[in-house]
């Protein structure tokens, strides 16, 4: 978990409120009512439950490195993810399908992947938080996104109290997106993931990442090899937590890439005359996505630009809004807002959020 430093004993009893600035990458959010730490599949689903008979339905925080606290904090109960627990559940001479649970670190069973020979994550390395927590928004970086490998998803239902597992297609994964993602309903409690019996990674598709291990597009490199190219690229950019790192104290990217359609695309490119044409990837149906740093930076927020009220754009990297030690929520999503106004006024295209914003907005 990122914040391992500040993290309490291990309990499974109710700790006394603290500020949730504690359990989050940012280091922001006021106090919850009570947080209560889970380090079982079993203690979530019953601590789940005795909240919601309490009427004090609980929030759920894993890794904390994706959402945006209040000031003010949450008035309920938190229930911290610390379940543990790597299982091969299928094995093949070509696949496996290792079953995690929902609070093992996520970069460290990527390492374990690595090391075993299974490929399918790799180029996830260094993403922070649970593994739990990938199936939310559908983890993507480097050209791989979890949707691509989950195969189930066990989940406690808290509308009808059960436990059962999802298949991929129930879980609606899109870009950054699931059906979980702004929905209370479910808590992921472990995630299936088949993996390829192979010390080679998937087909390299992002262009920074093949230049970076000198090899063409689709080509495959040694596992090891494509994970520490990606820690590299990463960390270059912020973007492996370091606690003394302040252009790490973020939820990573604020902002999804906008999907634009063809027309307001096109609209795009004609007000981007003059300062160049907008990276851009095509998707399904005739989309396009852009580049949120891209437009950010033309718009006049280049990397370190705030400063006011402890918060500022990155050093690194133009996605990524970080707390410079004295911040606060407040400050932080007056940054975003100044930030998405400004986009909008310059080239008409609205950036959103990609954490999860809890008892605040933008
Ligand atoms: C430096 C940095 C770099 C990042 N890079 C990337 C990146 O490259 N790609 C990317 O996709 N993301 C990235 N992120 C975002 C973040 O790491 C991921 O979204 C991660 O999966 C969040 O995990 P978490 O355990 O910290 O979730 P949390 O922040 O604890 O929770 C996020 C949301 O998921 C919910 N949630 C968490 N666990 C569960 C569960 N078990 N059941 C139900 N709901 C749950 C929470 O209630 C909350 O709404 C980055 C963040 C940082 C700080």
């Amino acid at each position: 978990m990122p914040d391992v430093s500040a993290e309490p004993p291990t309990t499974a009893g109710p700790l006394a409120p603290r500020a949730l600035a504690d359990f989050t990458t940012l280091r922001l959010g006021g106090p919850a009512g009570q947080v209560r730490t889970a380090e079982t599949a079993e203690q979530i689903v019953q601590m789940v439950r005795a909240a919601a008979d309490a009427d004090a339905p609980a929030m759920i925080l894993a890794g904390g490195s994706n959402v945006v606290v209040a000031d003010a904090g949450v008035p309920g109960q938190v229930v911290l993810i610390r379940s543990r627990g790597v299982e091969v559940v299928e094995s093949t001479d070509t696949e496996v399908v290792v079953r995690v649970a929902a609070g093992e670190p996520w970069d460290e069973f990527v390492a374990a992947t690595v090391d075993a020979g299974w490929s399918g994550v790799e180029c996830l390395s260094g993403v922070p938080g649970s593994a739990g927590a990938t199936p939310i928004q559908n983890v993507g970086a480097y050209g791989q996104e979890v949707a691509e490998t989950i195969v189930g998803v066990e989940v406690y239902d808290r509308v009808d109290d059960t436990v059962r597992r999802m298949a991929p297609a129930e879980c609606r994964f899109a870009y950054r997106t699931s059906l979980f993602k702004h929905s209370d309903r479910w808590v992921v409690l472990s995630v299936d993931f088949r993996l390829a019996r192979s010390t080679a990674s998937a087909p390299i598709r992002y262009a920074e990442l093949a230049r970076a291990l000198a090899v063409e597009q689709g080509e495959r490199v040694p596992l090891a090899e494509a994970r520490a190219a990606v820690r590299a690229l990463r960390a270059g950019k912020g973007m492996v937590l370091d606690p003394v790192d302040h252009d790490t104290w973020s939820v990573g990217s604020f902002f999804t890439n906008p999907v634009l359609d063809a027309a307001a695309a096109e609209s795009l490119r004609t007000r981007a005359a003059g300062v160049g044409e907008p990276p851009a990837w095509p998707g399904p149906g005739g989309v396009v996505k852009v580049s949120a740093a891209w437009l950010i930076d033309k718009s006049g927020f280049a990397k370190g630009y705030g400063g006011r009220g402890g918060v500022a754009i990155s050093g690194k990297h133009t996605l990524a809004l970080t707390n410079r030690g004295q911040g606060s929520t407040t400050a932080l999503l007056d940054l975003a807002r100044e930030i998405r106004d400004g986009v909008h006024d310059r080239f008409g295209v609205t950036l959103h959020p990609e954490p999860v914003l809890v008892n605040c907005s933008l």
